[in-house]
């Protein structure tokens, strides 16, 4: 009987004295005693009455708890379904209705708020902090524990991660055992991860890169993670010559980028950064391998599929791109219109198809064939191209595309144009309601720190790059943009904001 992916991760290591992790008190957890944790929890998993295919809901703070009880899922065959810290308890009860988990665990700090909503939903709550108090730990010490590894396929259902649309009602991605580990091994692989890294881990763990690309390939290699609760740009710094290994969304490299104690002395050692979740832009890539030496690996993936191409480990990492197909996924660019296939150097939709591809969204067949083809490929909804050797491109999201007066115009195209303004630290361009071009393409910009952005000099030169109906009809400057705990740009929020800028009263 196997449980292949609990196996692969930590069955496999649950001897081992080598440290899992080391936590930011200075002491170390390692895989025999992660694995006794495990074992313990699963115990309290069976005594709640969980059994395989049931679901449970965890909303909480980062700690090495929270990454035992997902480990304890996957044991016990028990569907995992990780939820964003950030969520209040209105938003909670649409997830807990949808999954209709048996068991919720949360921050005790949660637990009057969502307590009726649990019950509401059938579901039991336990509690579980940061420091590895809470009535689950506590469950823990009395619980028998667990001897039993449930065995299970490789289709079987190993987590429910819910998209974070920012638009609609949020879906639940059906991920299998079989998805997860074949990522994870694809990865491991590609990036030459071995027993030896050490990954600096500040990433959180709701989400698909913090804790299946993170976790699930340094423990693959029975490798050993800096454990730290969240990114602080100090902590990082203090951590990173014991390091090997980092992966991270771009404004975690930003942020170091902004610390003059971030140098070439601090990183020498350093065998790989990677980075995800949003695009990195190709100035943060040339600024980090001036100041480092080290050219920032980028990858792309989502909820749905895991990974999908990284930059090489050995060749050209090249910047403002995310790569070429992992093996065993193939990525093509479709005709959004009639799902024709492009040729290369040709703007249409991502399309992925592969083993890391999700089973279907949680009770919605309906949106499960609208966007998972019946050959496998699955509509990303990222628009793209790919370059005659390979190389994929991403332009933008399709919901963020903007068509002026009939004409489709890419957000990043006009993007890159404003960022390669001296004043201007970063933009977002987006299309909101106008009355004469159905939507209009309109800028916002934020000034590099002490600069002042002139906008009108700024129209004039993107005037001489761009053609008119991309030229933004308004530019906003701004201190910040709004971005969400991954570092993705909320530009639903940035169209609600300026949406009437056009619209007149009459
Ligand atoms: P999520 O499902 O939260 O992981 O978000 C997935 C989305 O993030 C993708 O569909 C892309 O739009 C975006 N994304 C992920 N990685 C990258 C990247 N390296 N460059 C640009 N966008 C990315």
């Amino acid at each position: 009987m196997t449980n292949p992916l609990y196996d692969a991760v930590l069955g496999q290591h649950a001897g081992l004295g080598k440290p899992l992790l080391h936590l930011p008190d200075g002491e170390t957890l390692s895989y025999a005693q992660m694995a006794g944790r495990v074992a313990q929890f699963a115990g309290v998993l069976d005594e709640a009455g969980l059994r395989k295919g049931d679901r449970l809901a965890l909303q909480a703070p980062k700690s090495p708890d929270a990454l035992a009880l997902y480990l304890a899922c996957l044991r016990t065959g028990v569907v995992f379904l990780p939820l964003n810290t950030a969520y209040t308890a209105r938003e909670i009860e649409y997830f807990l209705e949808d999954a209709e988990p048996r068991l919720v665990v949360c921050d005790p700090s949660m637990a009057d708020a969502l307590m009726p909503i649990a019950q509401a939903a059938g579901a039991s709550l336990l509690t579980m902090g940061e420091q590895g108090t809470g009535s689950f730990a506590d469950a823990a010490e009395t619980a028998a524990p667990s001897a039993v590894v449930a065995a299970c396929e490789t289709d079987d259902l190993a987590c429910i991660l819910y998209t974070s649309g920012t638009t609609g009602r949020s879906k639940g991605a059906m991920l299998t055992q079989g998805n997860l580990l074949s990522n994870a091994q694809a990865l491991a692989a590609l990036w030459a991860f071995s027993r030896d890294d050490v990954l600096l881990h500040a990433l959180p763990i709701f989400h698909a890169h913090g804790l299946f690309v993170a976790c699930n390939v340094v423990m693959l290699r029975s490798g050993s993670m800096i454990w730290l609760p969240r990114f602080d740009t100090e902590a990082v710094l203090a951590a990173l010559p014991r390091a090997t290994t980092m992966m991270g969304v771009p404004t975690f490299y930003t942020r170091l980028l902004d610390s003059p104690e971030f140098n070439r002395a601090r990183v020498g050692h350093m065998r790989l950064f990677t980075s995800g979740s949003a695009p990195l832009l190709a100035e943060t890539h040339a600024a980090f391998s001036q100041r480092t030496g080290h050219a920032i690996l980028e990858r792309y993936g989502m909820t749905e599929t895991g990974m999908n191409t990284s930059n090489p480990y050995e060749g050209e990492r090249r910047a403002g791109t995310v790569g070429l197909p992992l093996p065993g996924v193939t990525v093509r660019v479709t005709d959004p219109e009639t799902g024709a296939v492009l040729p290369a150097g040709q703007t249409g939709m991502i399309e992925v198809r592969g083993p890391n591809v999700f089973s279907g969204y949680w009770r919605m067949p309906e949106k499960t064939a609208e966007e998972l083809r019946d050959t496998g490929f699955f509509i990303t909804g990222d628009l793209g191209f790919i370059s005659p050797d390979g190389y994929v491109t991403i332009v933008g999201r399709q919901k963020d595309l903007i068509i002026t007066g009939g004409f489709n115009v890419y957000p990043k195209e006009i993007e890159l144009v404003l960022d390669g303004w001296e004043t201007v630290l970063e933009s977002a361009v987006i299309g909101v309601k106008h009355p004469d071009f159905g939507e209009a393409v309109v800028a916002v910009v934020v000034p590099q720190p002490g600069a002042t952005v002139d906008v009108q000099a700024l129209l004039a030169s993107a005037g001489a790059e761009l053609a008119k109906y991309k030229i933004p009809k308004r530019i906003f400057v701004v201190d910040a943009l709004p971005r969400n705990t991954m570092g993705k740009v909320q530009k639903a929020a940035l169209r609600e904001r300026y949406a009437q800028t056009f619209v007149t009263e009459d």
